[in-house]
């Protein structure tokens, strides 16, 4: 009998071969007492070293294959085994309580990962993977075992884990691993994200179901859909066959699409961009072929750490990425905290409604030192590319004015102290208060550019909270009254002769682009891998023909109503 499991489709991809079970490597080590604690804490530093120059191997074949981005992990993991948190207290204990090395790192080790996991920050709570890693392959090295043997695979395999280290991940054997199973894990962790820079399949998060899979059981790996089949039947494994080979055949048309411009049947030139959250992105923006950035969320920088990015760090990040984006328009959001996003080392105080409380701009001009840093650091890279700043959660004219001064101020500073600011600078805003919706042909006239960010928007306007399961049947990015909010948005912006975007996640749906389209928006702001189907979708859409049935859905009275028809449409076209 087959079985069938779903977990978080972390990279997408179909893959069909058989199990090989990694098996966890977490022996819990013995206490012992040892008679020379001198000999014990040499016998850890000899370890520590061994693993060291494991890692600086990783590294070094990571930086080959996958480029010093995705390389960095394990400069971090070195460094993680010089932290005096980690050895030094460990080395203190194996003194302090005469016990074996194994023993006192891993119940160091212990605590530290403990702390982590309890972390509000998600970022932070990966660190734990981090030193679970690191400490693993030290264990390792002091009972004489051999880390893993990931590299040495030799078949066609599917690899399925409780989770797998970020060096496990790097050390994949590509010629045969066809993807990965992990029991544990989201789309943000380490393995998730190296399995999409490798285009590995990969369904994470499958929860104690994918224990049962043994090495050799038969595995349908369907890393679009999320799901697992286990020992499939051999009608699934033709139906999948097929539609394994449709997909690649689908990944080979969408990669055609990569150095085309953006343009529709009817010749209407669009900006297909990307949404950004650090560097790290950025190689998927480039091998997507994105027109450009459309949002970068700043706020990353300042998350995971335990105080505020300096005006020097802040410049050479996005130096960095309007370089590599070589002369494309790089949107760059200020910070955007508050909300679901926090800062613990700003202690700023519990709110009742953290949505409609102090965030992004309010906070920013309440605090204005921590906007004048960032607003130099972005002036500054001006000079480098093509920059558009960006604020966000804008409601009235009023907050738009005071940032604008506050711009004004620090870039007159700047050049009176002899630094370049570029002269075609853009600043916009974005849309995502249905106030400023409402008003947009009064901010039009203040801005370069508005960007329409549907996440908040639709929860404003719906009064529903983006987080909150139990209210995400309101979340309906194609009702009629969220379409007639975007397109009083994009008609303000069009009579003034500004450009209109949208970088929520609306802009990259299949379903919307051809209303938005119809509206009159000129640039989608999607995640990298939405922007090849959306630049195929474009290519066969005309914008002519889609403003008119773009009033028409404006004028249906449900969501459904308008899905059904935009999807009937897309259907007679094709
Ligand atoms: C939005 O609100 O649509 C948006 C793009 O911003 P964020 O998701 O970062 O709030
Ligand atoms: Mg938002």
């Amino acid at each position: 009998m087959s079985q069938l499991l779903t977990g978080v489709p972390a990279s997408p991809g179909i893959a069909i071969a058989k199990a090989y079970r990694l098996e966890a490597e977490e022996s819990i080590p013995q206490q012992r007492k040892v008679d020379d604690p001198a000999a014990e804490k040499q016998r850890l530093r000899s370890a520590v070293d061994a693993a060291k120059a494991d890692i600086d191997r990783i590294r070094e074949t990571t930086l080959e294959r996958l480029g010093p981005q995705k390389a960095e992990i394990f400069e971090a993991h070195l460094f993680l085994l010089d932290d005096p948190d980690l050895i030094d207290t460990t080395l203190d204990q194996i003194e302090s309580e005469g016990v074996n090395a194994e023993y006192a790192l891993h119940e160091v080790a212990s605590s530290i990962i403990e702390a982590l996991q309890s972390m509000d920050n998600e970022m932070l709570r990966e660190r734990a993977a981090d030193v679970k890693d690191i400490t693993g392959r030290v264990i390792s090295k002091l009972e004489g075992r051999e880390h893993s043997a990931l590299s040495e695979l030799s078949a066609e395999t599917i690899l399925i884990a409780k989770d797998l280290t970020p060096s496990d991940t790097a050390q994949l054997n590509l010629e045969f691993v066809r993807g990965f199973v992990t029991e544990i894990g989201s789309r943000t962790s380490h393995s998730a994200i190296m399995a999409r820079s490798l285009e590995l399949a990969a369904v994470v998060g499958t929860g104690a179901d994918a224990s049962g899979i043994r090495t050799g059981d038969m595995i349908i790996l369907d890393a679009t859909a999320g799901q697992v089949i286990v020992n499939p039947s051999d009608e699934q494994l033709r139906e999948y066959s097929v539609r394994k080979a449709e997909y690649e055949e689908y990944k080979t048309r969408m990669r055609s699409y990569v150095d085309r411009p953006s343009v529709t049947a009817d010749g209407v030139q669009v900006e297909l961009a990307s949404n950004i959250g650090g560097i790290d992105d950025l190689e998927k923006v480039l091998a997507n072929g994105a027109d450009g950035i459309g949002l970068f969320r700043t706020e990353f920088l300042y998350m995971g750490r335990s105080s505020f990015p300096s005006e020097e760090e802040q410049y050479s990040v996005y130096k960095h990425v309007l370089e590599k984006m070589n002369g494309k328009r790089v949107v760059i959001r200020t910070l955007d905290i508050g909300g679901d996003k926090e800062l613990p080392y700003l202690q700023l105080p519990k709110e009742m409604n953290p949505f409609l409380g102090q965030r992004a701009i309010r906070l920013c001009l309440d605090k204005e030192d921590l906007f004048r840093t960032q607003l130099r650091a972005l002036l500054r890279a001006s000079m480098h590319g093509k920059l558009a700043i960006m604020f966000p959660m804008i409601a009235v004219l009023g907050e738009l004015r005071e940032a604008k001064r506050i711009l004004a101020e620090e870039r007159a500073k700047l050049e009176q102290e002899g630094t370049k600011v570029s002269d075609t600078l853009e600043v916009g805003i974005m849309i995502e208060i249905p106030a400023a919706a409402i008003a947009a042909d009064v901010l039009a006239k203040e801005v370069d550019f508005f960007s329409i960010g549907t996440n908040d928007l639709i929860q404003y306007t719906m009064a529903a909270d983006r987080m909150n399961e139990s209210v995400a049947y309101l979340y309906q990015p194609h009702h009629p009254s969220i379409l007639r909010l975007v397109q009083l948005v994009i008609q303000a912006a069009n009579r003034h002769g500004k450009w209109a975007g949208m970088c929520g996640e609306m802009a990259g749906d299949s379903a919307a682009i051809p209303l938005l389209l119809g509206l009159g928006l000129y640039e989608f702001s999607m995640s990298a891998s939405s922007v090849l189907p959306a630049r195929e979708l474009i290519s066969r859409l005309s914008r002519e023909e889609w403003a008119g049935l773009a009033e028409q859905a404006i004028g249906m009275s449900t969501q459904q109503e308008v899905l059904d028809f935009v999807n009937q449409q897309l259907r007679s076209e094709a």
